[in-house]
């Protein structure tokens, strides 16, 4: 071949599952052989003639390959074109591959699920005079509710709790804007709109605003909002995230972009991977999926919308961030196979781990034991990174809250076997449906009032649904160390009520041989303090809800944003109460565990282990700063700055002595 013929150089990935095996060896062999060219093939530093077989095997080329192949002679570029054609083509084989940022959490396969953001189709009808107010309300349940899901972001991994906080706080914020939550209502009166177009009529300058501001950060802020938005109309529809699944299929989820709040409910609704348009590397969205250790693949850019169809089988292999639409059977198992061993992988680090969590003293010898709040099993691996000592609540009814109905008992048996065998044999301590108020499912309105029938009530009066939980709950009890407790109990009479139920199961099941689990009292409602010696007669132990506690002692509703900053812990009060439960308690003799949020606060922690509890329960990942932090505090030195704070007649007070308990 002449030295002044042209040479062209091209690079080429290979996009066939199986890269290049024998038969897409042969297939560029033999279209070399039609082209008066020198061709040659390299990948990296090995190289092969076109022509040859034997030596376009040695190439070792996989999918996702880059070859460089280079021609020369007349005809070059002809030759080039052919070749790079039926490379690039999967010689038959091919199968879309996406690149995006994965979360290096391992590989999901499933049916793709699509979410789309879409302003387009917000239902926009009339609301009569009449039906004014009951709209407002509509959308007002909508707001309550979507606090709430904020409410209950809880951090995860490596997310220090810091962030999550001011995440929350600026989520709640945003919601707290008149914006949301004022301009909306007055909309509905005056344009007669449904709480949907309201929404619309209220935000759409703002968001326009926002996305043509020639400011990069206020453009970044179009997003949040839009997000927000779409959140609260899903919340009007109880819609939320798409419904996950037929049973037995699993799901991906493709939605434009992920934040925190989806990130959560998709793995509630049992999403196996995620996939999202936007984001990056350091994206909460990225960094939360990651701590719940479900694959996810980020900044896939829009165009997956026109690439992925409903229903498309997809692999997130979150480890090289590639995201395959619709790949071969084999490419299927192959994927699958490295999936079950990560599992496996995980599983057995999750028991190793579990076994000998770390303990937690005080410097002057005071042994505190640190547990867990829970709302979902794919918390547990998390759960086991923090060094928990067992869980100390698992909100029940978080498993039912995005869906229609109660899963019946069989389904609910699965879930608390699984949590029960993960965690053993550290104990798991189940709260039993927690529904009403804030805590809505399916038909049941969100309109239940906090005082209402809710938690224990709502339970004793649908004894067949009750059952049901507690017979699954028997059943899964072998599986692990198992504690029942019951919330929102006024009265003794519903801790006997209960108790009958469960007799009732273990003889229906023909389980009398198992040991009944330990059943627990929340201290949530002020009257039960005064009757803790009477509670002690019929449960094993108490556990002080010191959120809902705080609400029914100051009479502020917790979903009252107005109020907000009034429902406040370091209330006189409050701390009154918590010393006298402590103190009542331990004259009955029962172990006493707090699960509300100030378990984690580092303040009340504090005071309330110089109080004598000797078990907190809190966010995961509150447990290691809470760990250090006690290992490093001698309570001995607290006993008078908690002596004052018992004695402390308003909030200022309180906080003040709080801030220096660092000092002691
Ligand atoms: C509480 O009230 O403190 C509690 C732990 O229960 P929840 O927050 O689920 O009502
Ligand atoms: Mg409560």
């Amino acid at each position: 071949m002449s030295a002044s013929h042209p040479i062209i150089r091209r690079q080429i990935t290979v996009v066939n599952d199986w890269g290049l095996h024998a038969r897409p060896c042969a297939a560029i062999a033999t279209e070399a052989g039609k082209h008066d060219c020198d061709i040659q093939i390299t990948n990296g530093k090995k190289a092969a003639s076109a022509n040859s077989v034997a030596q376009l095997l040695m190439l070792e080329a996989h999918n996702g390959t880059l070859l460089t192949v280079t021609a020369r002679g007349q005809r070059a570029r002809q030759a080039i074109d052919a070749i790079s054609e039926i490379i690039g083509g999967g010689f038959g084989e091919r199968h879309l591959v996406l690149k995006g940022i994965g979360n290096k959490c391992g590989i999901a396969l499933g049916r793709a699920r699509l979410q789309a953001a879409d302003h387009s189709d917000i239902p926009h009808f009339t609301i009569g005079k009449g039906s004014i107010a009951a709209e407002q309300r509509r959308l007002r349940n909508a707001l309550q509710a979507v606090r709430r899901q904020f409410e209950q972001l809880s951090a995860g991994g490596d997310m220090p709790d810091a962030e999550i906080d001011e995440f929350r706080h600026l989520l709640l914020a945003m919601l707290d804007d008149a914006l949301f939550s004022k301009e909306p209502l007055k909309l509905i009166a005056s344009e007669n709109a449904n709480a949907e177009w309201a929404l619309k009529l209220a935000l759409d300058p703002v968001l326009a605003a926002l996305k043509n501001s020639p400011e990069e950060l206020l453009q970044a802020r179009y997003s949040d909002y839009s997000r927000l938005m779409q959140r609260i109309i899903a919340q009007l529809d109880r819609a939320k995230v798409p419904r996950r699944r037929r049973r037995g299929i699993n799901h991906v989820l493709i939605s434009i972009e992920l934040g925190p709040a989806e990130v959560v409910e998709a793995v509630r609704a049992g999403y196996e991977g995620l996939v999202a348009a936007d984001g990056t590397r350091t994206s909460h969205a990225t960094i939360l999926s990651r701590s719940l250790l479900v694959p996810a693949i980020v900044g896939c850019g829009e165009q997956i919308f026109e690439q992925i169809n409903e229903n498309d089988m997809l692999i997130v292999d979150s480890d090289g961030g590639l995201l395959h639409v619709n790949p071969s059977d084999e490419v299927c198992q192959r994927h699958r196979q490295i999936a079950r061993e990560q599992e496996e992988k995980r599983k057995s680090a999750t028991r190793q781990s579990g076994k000998v969590p770390p303990s937690t003293e005080t410097r002057d010898g005071h042994r505190i034991q640190l547990l867990a709040n829970i709302e979902v099993p794919e918390e547990i691996p998390n759960c086991h990174k923090q060094g928990v000592e067992g869980i100390g609540l698992f909100r029940t009814e978080s498993l039912f809250l995005e869906k229609d109905e109660i899963p019946g008992e069989e389904d609910q048996y699965q879930i608390y076997r699984r949590v029960l065998a993960e965690m053993a044999p550290l104990p798991v301590t189940f709260r039993t449906m927690d529904l009403g108020y804030d805590k809505s499912i399916g038909k049941m309105s969100a309109t239940v009032s906090a005082m209402g029938l809710r938690g224990i009530r709502y339970c004793l009066r649908n004894p067949e649904l009750f059952k049901s939980q507690l017979r699954a709950l028997l059943r899964a009890a072998p599986a692990g160390n198992m504690r029942i407790m019951l919330p929102m109990v006024g009265t003794a009479e519903e801790v006997q009520a209960t108790r009958a139920l469960i007799e009732d199961g273990r003889a229906e099941l023909d389980l009398q041989d198992q040991p009944t689990p330990q059943i627990g009292v929340m201290i949530e409602i002020p009257a039960t303090i005064h009757l803790i010696n009477s509670l002690a007669q019929t449960c094993d132990f108490f556990s002080v809800g010191s959120n809902d506690l705080v609400s029914y002692l100051l009479a502020i509703d917790r979903r009252e944003s107005q109020l907000s900053n009034q429902h406040d812990p370091r209330h006189p009060a409050v701390i009154s109460a918590l010393k006298d439960i402590l103190q009542r308690a331990r004259q009955t003799g029962k172990p006493v565990t707090l699960c509300g949020e100030i378990a984690g606060d580092t303040g009340f922690a504090r005071l309330l282990a110089t109080l004598g509890l000797a078990s907190l329960s809190m966010v995961p990942d509150r447990i290691m700063p809470m760990r250090k932090l006690l290992k490093q505090t001698s309570l001995k030195s607290l006993e008078h700055a908690v002596g004052k704070a018992c004695q402390a007649t308003d909030s200022e007070q309180i906080v003040e002595i709080m801030s220096g308990f660092d000092r002691q």
